[in-house]
């Protein structure tokens, strides 16, 4: 093992091959506390080369290699273990922005960006990376891309996967296999680029990739909105689609005992109505059309009127049932923040479940009303706070076992939590992950629920790209 490390640090340079437990601490255990471990070293290569030339080592030696980024990950899929074995690859050093092309609205990055540095990289020359979530200060683009990442804007620009052109893969025997084309169309055989997106590390390490972006919208206009219920909330999202030309960037879902419990994280957080309703969703569109960003002779915003009248239409029939529209950009990013406190708010009471589920968007109110229904034959106790990226159908469907007592929560009981939820949504065709991943988390989900046939082909293709099976092993695939 020693021998190891004193080729990793060859080829990376001694203060980028960390081995002593306090220099690994940070990379050994993940966000959410559930994983501790320990590695046999984290390596911090600073190119492509170098990565090239670790995984060649690992291949030759059969050492496990777990690739990380941001490490805010939240299915376990960037843990090494316990056993001291595997390597840590950090791409963090790999962090420029290579170039960003106005012309084409492209962006060449290492995998190693930090998502908001790209944000703050588009929007100074009037563009956007329209991949946004609460984790974009630590998170990176490689993460992005082998999670698939979706946040807050899947409902208008879908998910990592449709932001991307290009990627540049590392192989388990070091090659390295360079995808980056700038093409929308490229039929030149099998889409090797789709592949790797979302793999989680299972196929080979991406270094590079070639992004899309988005001209900057020229205003936002943004709303807390009570609605009577689901049906109501999607009649919202679809009139605000059909006025605005399909203008909605965010379509976000917080239940009332939501407030509350932000509430108790944060005292002075501004209620966004004087009454709270059971069903309340933030809502976002934008435009990059300067008339309808610019305030006419009455003061107002056309994009905001747009807003406005909607809901007002909508409050007359009763499917809204009260509103708040931002008035200032302090105030859109109030509604925001409150959002996306959403991490804290789902740990602030200790132990809590968290999921990560989809469903087609007529069957979000039929799951919430059978997991009603039914939760509590599993957890009498519980309460339930569920936070969902409504817009595209996305639930984290979450909750406390036993409020009064937060704790450690009964092994039995939480696999008797987990089963009933994914056995809701597979009874309405929806998927046990939609947007974390699997990662070591779903692991025993991916076993139970997953089509075999889907799942041997999966196999196939991990057998013949890691035939060591070096690549980030046990994570993903059961
Ligand atoms: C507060 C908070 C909010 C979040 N909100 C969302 C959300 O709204 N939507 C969402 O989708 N996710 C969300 N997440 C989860 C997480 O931020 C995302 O999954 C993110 O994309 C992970 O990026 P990362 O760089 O931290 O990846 P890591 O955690 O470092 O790694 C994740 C996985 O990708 C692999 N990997 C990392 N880099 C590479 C690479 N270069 N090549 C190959 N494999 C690699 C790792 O091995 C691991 O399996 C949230 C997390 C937090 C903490």
């Amino acid at each position: 093992m020693q021998d190891i490390i004193n080729r990793l640090s060859r080829i990376v340079g001694h203060t980028n091959c960390l081995s002593g437990d306090d220099l690994r601490e940070k990379y050994d255990h993940d966000i959410t506390g559930s994983y501790k471990g320990r590695s046999l070293a984290v390596v911090r290569p600073a190119s492509t080369e170098d990565v090239s030339k670790i995984l060649a080592l690992a291949f030759e030696t059969s050492t496990a290699v777990v690739p990380l980024g941001g490490n805010t990950g939240l299915a376990g899929g960037g843990f090494a273990g316990a056993d001291g074995d595997k390597i840590i690859l950090s791409l963090e050093r790999m962090n420029k922005i290579t170039s960003i092309n106005r012309q084409s609205r492209l962006a060449r990055v290492e995998a190693g960006v930090v998502l908001a540095n790209l944000h703050a990289a588009a929007e100074a020359v009037d563009l956007v990376f329209p991949l946004v979530f609460g984790a974009r200060g630590s998170c990176m683009i490689g993460g992005n891309l082998s999670t698939n990442a979706g946040g807050s804007n899947v409902v208008r620009y879908g998910n990592t996967r449709a932001l991307c052109l290009g990627l540049e893969v590392v192989l388990a025997d070091g090659e390295i296999v360079n995808l980056m084309s700038e093409l929308h169309k490229d039929n030149t055989g099998y889409d090797l680029k789709d592949l790797f997106i979302g793999a989680e590390g299972t196929l080979g390490v991406i270094t590079g990739a070639v992004l899309k972006l988005f001209d900057k919208p020229k205003a936002y206009a943004t709303a807390m909105v009570a609605v009577a219920d689901i049906a109501s909330a999607l009649e919202v999202l679809h009139r605000l689609q059909a006025v605005s030309g399909g203008a909605v960037e965010a379509f976000e879902y917080m239940p009332r005992n939501y407030f509350r419990h932000l509430q108790m994280v944060d005292a002075s957080a501004p209620m966004p109505f004087d009454k709270l309703a059971d069903t309340a969703v933030l809502v976002e569109i934008a435009t990059t059309n300067a008339q309808h960003a610019t305030a006419g002779p009455d003061g107002k915003v056309p994009l905001v009127a747009l807003l406005e009248n909607t809901l007002v239409a909508l409050l007359e029939s009763g499917q809204v049932l009260d509103a708040t529209i931002a008035q200032s950009e302090s105030q859109r990013t109030e509604m925001w923040r409150q959002r996306e406190m959403a991490f804290e708010v789902a740990t602030h009471l200790g132990v809590s479940l968290t999921t990560d589920v989809s469903v087609p968007l007529d069957k979000v109110d039929a799951f919430l009303n059978e997991m009603t229904a039914r939760i509590g034959s599993v957890a009498p106790k519980a309460e339930v706070v569920v936070i969902s990226h409504l817009g595209d159908g996305n639930l984290h469907y979450s909750l406390w076992v036993d409020p009064e007592n937060p704790g450690q929560v009964d092994e039995a009981q939480k696999t008797a939590i987990y089963n009933l939820v994914e056995d809701v949504v597979e009874k309405l065709s929806g998927s046990f992950s939609a947007e974390h991943g699997i990662g070591l988390a779903k692991i025993g989900s991916m076993a139970r629920r997953k089509d075999k046939a889907a799942l041997a082909v999966m196999r196939r293709i991990k057998r013949a790209l890691d035939p060591k099976n070096i690549m980030n092993p046990g994570k993903m695939l059961p």
